[in-house]
Protein backbone atom coordinates (compact mmCIF):
# COMPACT_ATOMS: atom_id res chain seq x y z
CA UNK A 1 0.00 0.00 0.00
CA UNK A 2 2.41 3.16 -1.08
CA UNK A 3 0.54 5.26 2.08
CA UNK A 4 1.68 3.00 4.41
CA UNK A 5 4.80 2.68 2.43
CA UNK A 6 5.51 7.06 2.55
CA UNK A 7 4.19 7.15 6.57
CA UNK A 8 6.88 4.59 6.76
CA UNK A 9 9.59 6.14 4.93
CA UNK A 10 9.17 8.99 7.01
CA UNK A 11 8.42 8.35 10.02
CA UNK A 12 9.89 4.81 11.30
CA UNK A 13 13.37 7.17 12.34
CA UNK A 14 11.70 9.68 14.22
CA UNK A 15 9.21 7.35 15.93
CA UNK A 16 11.49 4.70 17.31
CA UNK A 17 14.71 6.96 18.29
CA UNK A 18 12.86 9.63 19.21
CA UNK A 19 9.16 8.30 20.37
CA UNK A 20 10.13 5.07 21.92
CA UNK A 21 13.50 6.21 23.84
CA UNK A 22 11.30 9.50 24.63
CA UNK A 23 8.44 7.22 26.58
CA UNK A 24 11.52 5.58 28.32
CA UNK A 25 12.94 8.36 29.19
CA UNK A 26 9.10 9.43 30.47
CA UNK A 27 9.16 6.40 32.79
CA UNK A 28 12.44 7.02 34.03
CA UNK A 29 12.00 10.91 35.20
CA UNK A 30 9.08 9.92 36.51
CA UNK A 31 10.31 6.99 38.79
CA UNK A 32 8.37 4.24 36.93
CA UNK A 33 9.65 1.26 37.93
CA UNK A 34 12.50 -0.07 35.38
CA UNK A 35 10.23 -3.22 33.89
CA UNK A 36 8.60 -0.68 32.20
CA UNK A 37 11.57 -0.30 29.82
CA UNK A 38 10.21 -3.82 28.06
CA UNK A 39 7.06 -1.72 26.91
CA UNK A 40 9.15 0.23 24.71
CA UNK A 41 11.19 -2.41 23.96
CA UNK A 42 8.44 -4.52 22.78
CA UNK A 43 7.24 -1.94 20.21
CA UNK A 44 10.16 -1.31 18.75
CA UNK A 45 10.08 -5.39 18.02
CA UNK A 46 6.86 -5.23 16.62
CA UNK A 47 7.17 -1.81 15.01
CA UNK A 48 10.05 -2.85 12.68
CA UNK A 49 8.80 -6.26 12.04
CA UNK A 50 5.32 -4.09 10.63
CA UNK A 51 8.08 -1.66 8.90
CA UNK A 52 9.94 -4.40 6.91
CA UNK A 53 6.43 -5.68 5.69
CA UNK A 54 5.16 -1.79 4.30
CA UNK A 55 8.52 -0.66 3.07
CA UNK A 56 11.06 -3.20 3.16
CA UNK A 57 14.65 -2.69 1.37
CA UNK A 58 14.93 -5.78 0.03
CA UNK A 59 11.58 -7.76 0.29
CA UNK A 60 14.40 -11.24 0.11
CA UNK A 61 15.46 -10.51 3.70
CA UNK A 62 11.92 -10.15 4.98
CA UNK A 63 11.79 -14.10 4.05
CA UNK A 64 12.89 -16.59 6.50
CA UNK A 65 17.06 -17.70 6.38
CA UNK A 66 15.96 -20.78 8.85
CA UNK A 67 17.58 -17.74 11.34
CA UNK A 68 14.89 -17.09 13.20
CA UNK A 69 14.91 -19.54 16.59
CA UNK A 70 18.47 -18.80 17.32
CA UNK A 71 18.03 -14.68 16.14
CA UNK A 72 15.41 -14.74 18.53
CA UNK A 73 17.68 -16.58 21.63
CA UNK A 74 20.09 -14.41 21.18
CA UNK A 75 17.70 -11.12 21.37
CA UNK A 76 16.91 -12.25 24.71
CA UNK A 77 20.16 -13.47 26.00
CA UNK A 78 21.38 -9.93 24.99
CA UNK A 79 18.60 -8.02 27.09
CA UNK A 80 19.24 -10.55 29.98
CA UNK A 81 22.84 -9.53 29.76
CA UNK A 82 22.19 -5.88 29.46
CA UNK A 83 20.20 -6.05 32.81
CA UNK A 84 22.72 -7.68 34.73
CA UNK A 85 25.40 -5.47 33.49
CA UNK A 86 22.83 -2.97 34.94
CA UNK A 87 23.15 -4.56 38.45
CA UNK A 88 26.28 -4.40 38.57
CA UNK A 89 26.40 -0.85 38.65
CA UNK A 90 25.74 -0.53 42.59
CA UNK A 91 28.67 -3.58 42.91
CA UNK A 92 31.22 -1.39 40.78
CA UNK A 93 30.18 1.85 43.30
CA UNK A 94 30.57 -0.34 46.14
CA UNK A 95 34.48 -1.30 45.13
CA UNK A 96 35.22 1.88 44.05
CA UNK A 97 33.79 4.45 46.02
CA UNK A 98 34.76 7.77 44.77
CA UNK A 99 32.65 10.66 44.20
CA UNK A 100 33.47 9.86 40.49
CA UNK A 101 33.46 12.60 37.28
CA UNK A 102 30.26 12.11 36.16
CA UNK A 103 27.95 15.66 35.90
CA UNK A 104 25.44 14.43 38.21
CA UNK A 105 23.86 17.82 38.68
CA UNK A 106 23.14 17.73 34.76
CA UNK A 107 19.40 17.23 33.37
CA UNK A 108 18.78 13.45 32.92
CA UNK A 109 18.68 13.72 29.36
CA UNK A 110 22.37 15.62 29.10
CA UNK A 111 23.60 13.10 30.94
CA UNK A 112 22.27 10.38 28.58
CA UNK A 113 23.44 12.38 25.43
CA UNK A 114 26.94 12.31 27.10
CA UNK A 115 26.59 8.78 27.81
CA UNK A 116 25.11 8.04 24.32
CA UNK A 117 28.69 9.73 22.67
CA UNK A 118 31.15 8.31 24.55
CA UNK A 119 29.76 4.56 24.72
CA UNK A 120 29.66 5.50 21.17
CA UNK A 121 33.22 5.97 21.03
CA UNK A 122 33.85 2.35 23.26
CA UNK A 123 31.75 0.65 21.09
CA UNK A 124 33.14 1.88 18.08
CA UNK A 125 36.77 0.53 18.83
CA UNK A 126 35.52 -2.33 19.94
CA UNK A 127 34.05 -2.41 16.57
CA UNK A 128 37.22 -1.41 15.20
CA UNK A 129 39.44 -4.04 16.22
CA UNK A 130 36.84 -6.96 15.71
CA UNK A 131 37.58 -6.00 11.94
CA UNK A 132 41.27 -6.40 12.81
CA UNK A 133 42.26 -9.00 15.03
CA UNK A 134 41.24 -12.14 14.17
CA UNK A 135 40.50 -13.76 17.79
CA UNK A 136 38.16 -10.78 18.22
CA UNK A 137 36.63 -11.27 14.30
CA UNK A 138 35.89 -14.71 15.28
CA UNK A 139 33.42 -13.72 18.03
CA UNK A 140 32.17 -10.67 15.97
CA UNK A 141 31.20 -13.17 13.24
CA UNK A 142 28.89 -14.55 14.62
CA UNK A 143 26.96 -10.79 14.16
CA UNK A 144 27.94 -10.92 10.59
CA UNK A 145 27.19 -14.58 9.36
CA UNK A 146 23.42 -14.44 9.32
CA UNK A 147 23.11 -12.89 5.18
CA UNK A 148 20.38 -10.63 5.70
CA UNK A 149 19.56 -7.83 8.00
CA UNK A 150 16.76 -7.59 9.50
CA UNK A 151 15.63 -6.12 13.32
CA UNK A 152 16.14 -8.78 15.07
CA UNK A 153 19.79 -9.98 14.03
CA UNK A 154 21.24 -6.29 15.64
CA UNK A 155 20.45 -8.25 18.69
CA UNK A 156 22.52 -11.21 17.43
CA UNK A 157 26.01 -10.74 19.45
CA UNK A 158 28.04 -14.22 20.71
CA UNK A 159 27.92 -13.61 24.37
CA UNK A 160 31.72 -13.01 24.89
CA UNK A 161 31.85 -10.21 22.40
CA UNK A 162 28.83 -8.44 24.04
CA UNK A 163 31.27 -8.49 27.23
CA UNK A 164 33.70 -6.69 25.60
CA UNK A 165 31.55 -4.48 24.41
CA UNK A 166 30.14 -4.42 27.95
CA UNK A 167 33.67 -3.94 29.27
CA UNK A 168 35.09 -1.07 26.97
CA UNK A 169 32.03 1.12 25.87
CA UNK A 170 29.45 1.07 28.96
CA UNK A 171 31.90 0.13 32.01
CA UNK A 172 33.76 3.09 31.75
CA UNK A 173 31.31 5.02 32.00
CA UNK A 174 30.27 3.11 35.32
CA UNK A 175 33.23 3.50 36.73
CA UNK A 176 32.90 7.53 36.11
CA UNK A 177 30.41 7.78 37.80
CA UNK A 178 27.00 7.13 35.08
CA UNK A 179 23.92 6.71 37.40
CA UNK A 180 21.35 3.96 37.33
CA UNK A 181 19.06 5.97 35.64
CA UNK A 182 20.75 6.75 32.99
CA UNK A 183 22.33 2.97 32.52
CA UNK A 184 18.68 2.14 32.31
CA UNK A 185 18.46 4.66 29.35
CA UNK A 186 21.55 4.02 27.67
CA UNK A 187 20.72 0.13 27.54
CA UNK A 188 17.34 0.94 25.98
CA UNK A 189 18.61 3.92 23.60
CA UNK A 190 21.55 1.16 22.47
CA UNK A 191 18.86 -2.08 22.05
CA UNK A 192 16.51 0.42 19.72
CA UNK A 193 19.32 2.01 17.80
CA UNK A 194 20.88 -1.91 17.05
CA UNK A 195 17.33 -2.47 16.30
CA UNK A 196 16.81 0.52 13.64
CA UNK A 197 20.07 0.15 12.42
CA UNK A 198 19.85 -3.14 11.14
CA UNK A 199 16.16 -3.38 10.34
CA UNK A 200 15.08 -3.79 6.32
CA UNK A 201 13.21 -1.01 6.21
CA UNK A 202 13.82 1.79 3.41
CA UNK A 203 13.64 5.17 5.56
CA UNK A 204 14.82 8.39 4.92
CA UNK A 205 17.20 10.49 7.26
CA UNK A 206 17.42 13.66 4.93
CA UNK A 207 20.01 16.24 6.43
CA UNK A 208 21.55 13.17 9.24
CA UNK A 209 22.21 10.86 6.38
CA UNK A 210 25.81 10.82 7.08
CA UNK A 211 26.01 11.53 10.21
CA UNK A 212 24.18 8.96 12.13
CA UNK A 213 25.51 5.13 11.70
CA UNK A 214 22.15 3.90 10.65
CA UNK A 215 20.52 3.26 6.73
CA UNK A 216 22.59 2.27 3.77
CA UNK A 217 26.27 3.33 5.62
CA UNK A 218 25.29 -0.14 7.68
CA UNK A 219 24.30 -1.98 4.53
CA UNK A 220 27.60 -1.48 3.31
CA UNK A 221 29.48 -2.06 6.36
CA UNK A 222 27.80 -5.51 6.13
CA UNK A 223 28.65 -6.50 2.72
CA UNK A 224 30.84 -9.84 2.20
CA UNK A 225 32.60 -7.85 -0.41
CA UNK A 226 36.05 -8.69 0.98
CA UNK A 227 37.36 -5.98 3.01
CA UNK A 228 34.87 -3.27 1.45
CA UNK A 229 32.91 -3.49 4.47
CA UNK A 230 35.43 -2.74 7.13
CA UNK A 231 34.13 0.68 7.51
CA UNK A 232 31.22 2.51 9.27
CA UNK A 233 32.15 0.98 12.92
CA UNK A 234 30.03 3.60 14.79
CA UNK A 235 26.71 2.59 16.39
CA UNK A 236 25.06 5.88 16.74
CA UNK A 237 26.92 8.93 14.87
CA UNK A 238 29.45 8.92 12.13
CA UNK A 239 31.85 11.40 14.55
CA UNK A 240 34.77 8.42 15.41
CA UNK A 241 34.33 6.82 12.13
CA UNK A 242 35.56 10.17 10.54
CA UNK A 243 38.14 10.77 13.53
CA UNK A 244 39.64 7.25 12.48
CA UNK A 245 39.52 7.61 8.51
CA UNK A 246 36.76 4.63 8.59
CA UNK A 247 33.64 6.69 7.66
CA UNK A 248 32.78 5.58 3.94
CA UNK A 249 29.36 7.13 2.73
CA UNK A 250 29.13 4.96 -0.49
CA UNK A 251 29.26 1.66 -1.68
CA UNK A 252 31.30 1.35 -5.05
CA UNK A 253 28.41 -0.44 -6.31
CA UNK A 254 25.13 -0.88 -6.02
CA UNK A 255 24.42 -3.36 -2.97
CA UNK A 256 22.09 -6.46 -3.30
CA UNK A 257 20.03 -8.37 -1.68
CA UNK A 258 22.42 -11.17 -1.77
CA UNK A 259 25.27 -9.39 -0.70
CA UNK A 260 25.56 -9.90 3.46
CA UNK A 261 27.20 -12.51 5.24
CA UNK A 262 30.56 -13.97 5.93
CA UNK A 263 32.47 -14.42 2.38
CA UNK A 264 33.81 -17.18 3.50
CA UNK A 265 31.55 -19.04 5.31
CA UNK A 266 28.20 -18.96 2.69
CA UNK A 267 26.76 -21.70 4.65
CA UNK A 268 27.40 -19.89 8.51
CA UNK A 269 25.49 -22.05 11.01
CA UNK A 270 22.22 -21.67 11.80
CA UNK A 271 21.09 -23.24 15.12
CA UNK A 272 22.23 -21.18 18.37
CA UNK A 273 24.65 -23.66 19.86
CA UNK A 274 26.27 -23.96 16.69
CA UNK A 275 26.78 -20.36 17.00
CA UNK A 276 27.90 -20.38 20.44
CA UNK A 277 30.73 -22.89 19.48
CA UNK A 278 31.97 -21.27 16.06
CA UNK A 279 34.12 -19.09 17.01
CA UNK A 280 35.82 -21.83 18.69
CA UNK A 281 36.09 -23.99 15.26
CA UNK A 282 36.38 -21.16 12.90
CA UNK A 283 39.86 -20.40 11.00
CA UNK A 284 39.70 -16.93 9.81
CA UNK A 285 40.98 -16.29 6.13
CA UNK A 286 40.97 -20.50 5.80
CA UNK A 287 37.89 -20.22 3.99
CA UNK A 288 37.01 -23.19 6.49
CA UNK A 289 34.90 -23.79 9.88
CA UNK A 290 36.79 -27.14 11.58
CA UNK A 291 34.44 -29.27 13.15
CA UNK A 292 30.93 -27.75 11.79
CA UNK A 293 30.22 -29.70 8.27
CA UNK A 294 29.15 -27.16 5.67
CA UNK A 295 26.09 -27.81 4.11
CA UNK A 296 27.11 -29.50 0.53
CA UNK A 297 26.95 -25.98 -1.59
CA UNK A 298 29.17 -24.27 0.81
CA UNK A 299 31.41 -27.34 0.79
CA UNK A 300 31.73 -26.81 -3.32
CA UNK A 301 32.36 -22.57 -2.93
CA UNK A 302 35.22 -24.29 -0.46
CA UNK A 303 36.36 -26.35 -3.01
CA UNK A 304 36.38 -24.59 -5.70
CA UNK A 305 38.34 -21.53 -3.62
CA UNK A 306 40.80 -24.31 -2.55
CA UNK A 307 41.39 -24.83 -6.24
CA UNK A 308 42.52 -21.48 -7.26
CA UNK A 309 45.47 -20.11 -7.34
CA UNK A 310 46.03 -18.00 -3.50
CA UNK A 311 46.80 -14.99 -5.16
CA UNK A 312 43.12 -15.31 -7.26
CA UNK A 313 41.58 -16.35 -3.99
CA UNK A 314 42.79 -13.01 -2.54
CA UNK A 315 41.82 -10.84 -5.20
CA UNK A 316 37.86 -12.59 -4.59
CA UNK A 317 38.19 -11.52 -1.34
CA UNK A 318 37.75 -14.88 0.22
CA UNK A 319 39.97 -13.69 3.30
CA UNK A 320 38.14 -11.33 4.94
CA UNK A 321 40.31 -10.51 8.07
CA UNK A 322 44.39 -10.48 7.95
CA UNK A 323 46.00 -11.25 11.51
CA UNK A 324 48.84 -9.08 10.58
CA UNK A 325 46.56 -6.23 10.27
ZN1 LIG B 1 31.01 -5.56 12.14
Amino acid sequence: MPAARTITRYLYAPFMLIGLNGLGYYFVVNGWSYVWMALPLAIAVAVAFLAERASPNYEQWNDSHGDGAANWIHAVVYEISNVNATLLIPVIAWLFPFEGLWPRDLPIIVQLLIAVVFADLGFTLVHYFSHRWPLLWRLHAVHHGVPRLYGLNGLVRHPLHQTLDLLFATGPLALLGMPIDVAVLLGLVVSIQLIVQHSNVDYQLGPFRNHMAIGQLHHLHHVNWGKEGDCNFGLFLTLWDRMLGTFQPEPSRRIQAHDMGVDEVPDFPKTYWQQLLFPFVYQPGAGKQTGLRPQPSAQAALDKTRALPSDSAAKRGRERPTPAE
